[in-house]
């Protein structure tokens, strides 16, 4: 973390926001679980180390529906200020399969997995976990080269439409400057169906790539009809 704020200073941002993973379930090695109060230690600790740099604490919650209890956990142990909800993996039979195994897992038809994927990430925004950014909504992207929004723009429309009614923030997830999630057509659906906040994240899992791909994301969340809003938020709105 300590790196991550020298990075940050180092490349001029006025803040940054950490939001480790909260990830319960485990199915391959890049699942992770923050431990919460020393997490919480160490955002205190970067606080009065680097004070012209404002400092957002965070989390990442992945499928939150499925842990119920374990959300309540983490969400107590203090104040946070970006609550994200995501989903990563679905259901298939009693086998569960992140999006990460799709380039390995010759068994698992994509655009099935797309379609579960969004699916359940319409019962995550819908069973009322208390987050509020959708993270990566289309997240399988990432992972399936022949992966088209179109074919899947009425589930896309759906999530939207239910994430306007609970108010939620759109994330705009670089990938680490690699892949935009989502696409300037999904953002434009976005502002087309009432969203009205947008924030942005580089999963930069290293702080080399913090804010990665932040200038290109930014033309793009702009050419949405988005603009950028007073800190300390750091969101962009319609
Ligand atoms: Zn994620």
């Amino acid at each position: 973390m300590e790196k991550s704020c020298e990075q940050a200073l180092e490349i001029g941002l006025p803040a940054i926001a950490f939001t480790d993973h909260a990830d319960f379930v485990k199915v391959n090695p890049g699942q992770y679980c923050v431990d919460i109060v020393g997490y919480l230690d160490s955002v205190e600790r970067c606080r009065s180390k680097f004070k012209s740099l404002r400092i957002h604490s965070g989390v990442e919650l992945g499928e939150p529906h499925w842990f119920v209890e374990e959300t309540r956990l983490v969400l107590s142990a203090g104040k946070l200020d970006h609550v994200l909800g995501s989903v990563h993996c679905v259901r298939q039979g009693d086998r569960i399969i992140d999006a990460s195994q799709l380039t390995k897992s010759p068994d698992v038809n994509p655009a099935a997995f797309a379609h579960a994927f969004f699916t359940e990430t319409l019962a995550m925004i819908d069973g009322g976990q208390p987050f509020q950014t959708l993270a990566h909504i289309d997240y399988p992207k990432r992972y399936w080269p022949g992966y088209r929004e179109q074919d899947f723009e009425e589930q896309l429309r759906a999530i939207l439409v239910a994430a306007v009614k609970r108010e939620l923030v759109l994330e705009v997830n670089t990938t680490r400057g690699n892949v935009l999630c989502p696409s300037q057509t999904v953002l434009g659906w976005w502002r087309e169906l009432g969203g009205a906040a947008v924030s942005f994240g580089s999963d930069a899992h290293d702080p080399a790539r913090i804010a990665a791909g932040f200038e290109q994301a930014s033309e793009v969340v702009e050419a949405a009809g988005f603009k950028p809003a007073a800190e300390p938020t750091a969101l962009w709105r319609r």
